[in-house]
């Protein structure tokens, strides 16, 4: 597929790609594992033809797999209507997706919806707001926790609790101190000069690490109590994967505000920040906006993907995936696996040797996707559409895998 005159020569050798990716590419990402070149469903294929079950699913973005028709048809005829208008205008889809927010939230007629192009400008929204908590102006603190991830922007890079990340690039955010995931600790840092505690329901980049029993309520209380905001962030755990439409609803709490990102539009590059009941006063005009950020296209391929994530039953899906999959992994009674962590389509495999990358290689060699998030955990986040074919098909290959590397 060579277009004359343009450098988009798509069947190149194995070679010839990774060259051009490490001269062409910054030095900023780390070698590709593969060149895709498309996808069907649960399934993508490389540049060799060579086919792959996709349980990673672009970090739990791919919600309705590859190449979803229902996301194709908005897309496509969202562009030749209206692609993009600014902030000066509204949309229709810009509207429709705020309200749709609303309601699976349960932020209900006291949120508000503020929409972005990514994750992290998710967070940066949040931080902001976090900033207009002032109280009598000594609300500067932000507390965020230890082994977090909240993106690389260098606001949410600030509140990312991974010393190694944050390193080169500091000075960062001042006021930002990161806590242990415990009640303890959080009872001893939290105070009336806290603007927000910033929480992920279920560490997904630290290797689908869940919080301990009953930490999100006593956060509730605690900010509640001192003035403080609570903002999850839903990011990777949002939009059905973990069996409810979001993880914090399975808590029985509400936080005050949710940042969101990944499978919203399925791979259609979107975030946004919702607030619910106080939070939602604290913007006024002229605050904070994006270029992009809400635009038709983005928004329309998000209540495409809502939609049918509702339409489908997708939520329950997840939720099914999550007890299969739990299933099939503890019945391959691997001695490498020591725990099975996370919740729904959210699975964490904490292992009892450190040897995730070599399982996560193998399992590429065998036509799996898997992702191993650091030496002794593998992520598994697939496709909400999935059901008893590649429950099987994963049976075989994750077997196979395991098998291989012990
Ligand atoms: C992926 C992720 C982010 C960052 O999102 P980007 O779209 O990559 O900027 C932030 N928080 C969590 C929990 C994430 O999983």
């Amino acid at each position: 597929m060579t277009e004359q005159g343009n450098a988009v020569h798509i069947n190149v050798g194995e070679q010839d790609w990774r060259q051009r990716f490490g001269d062409a590419m910054m030095g900023s990402l780390a070698a590709p594992l593969a060149m895709l070149v498309r996808g069907e469903g649960a399934h993508v294929w490389d540049v060799d033809g060579k086919r792959y079950l996709d349980f990673l699913a672009g970090i739990a973005v791919n919600a309705l797999g590859h190449a979803h028709p229902v996301l194709v048809d908005a897309v496509s005829s969202q562009v030749a209507t209206l692609a993009h208008v600014s902030n000066y205008f509204a949309s229709p889809p810009q509207l429709e997706l705020a309200e749709r927010l609303r309601r699976i939230t349960g932020a209900g007629d006291r949120g508000r919806v503020f929409f972005c192009n990514s994750g992290t400008e998710a967070v940066e929204a949040a931080i902001k707001l976090a900033r207009l908590n002032r109280g009598d102006g000594s609300r500067t603190r932000i507390l965020s926790l230890v082994n977090s991830f909240h993106g690389r922007t260098m606001g949410s890079l600030s509140l990312t609790g991974k010393p190694a990340m944050r390193e080169p690039f500091e000075p960062l955010l001042p006021g930002v101190e990161h806590i242990d995931s415990t009640v303890e600790a959080l009872e001893a840092a939290i105070d009336d000069t806290v603007a927000a505690v910033f929480i992920e329901p279920i560490k997904g980049e630290a290797g689908v690490l869940d919080l301990p029993e009953g930490f999100l309520a006593r956060a509730r209380e605690l900010t509640q109590e001192h003035g403080a905001l609570l903002i999850l962030d839903e990011i990777q755990t949002g939009v059905g994967r973990t069996g409810s439409w979001f993880a914090f609803q399975q808590s029985g709490i509400e936080p005050d505000a949710l940042v969101l990102a990944k499978g919203i539009a399925g791979g259609v590059p979107i975030g946004a920040l919702v607030t619910f009941g106080w939070a939602s006063d604290l913007f006024t005009p002229g605050q904070h906006g994006s270029t992009f950020g809400g635009n038709p296209l983005a928004t329309a391929a998000g209540n495409a993907v809502l939609g049918e994530i509702e339409r489908a039953g997708l939520i329950e899906n997840a939720a099914i995936i999550g007890t299969t999959l739990r299933e099939i992994i503890a019945s391959i009674d691997s001695p490498l696996v020591a725990e099975i962590r996370g919740q729904g389509a959210l699975v964490g495999i904490g292992l009892s040797k450190p040897v995730a990358a070599e399982i996560a290689t193998k399992a590429m060699e065998l036509g799996l996707i898997v992702n191993a998030t650091n030496d002794s955990s593998i992520r598994i986040a697939p496709p909400l559409i999935i059901g008893d074919a590649e429950f099987e098909e994963f049976r075989e290959l994750f077997t196979k895998t395991l098998e291989a590397v012990s």
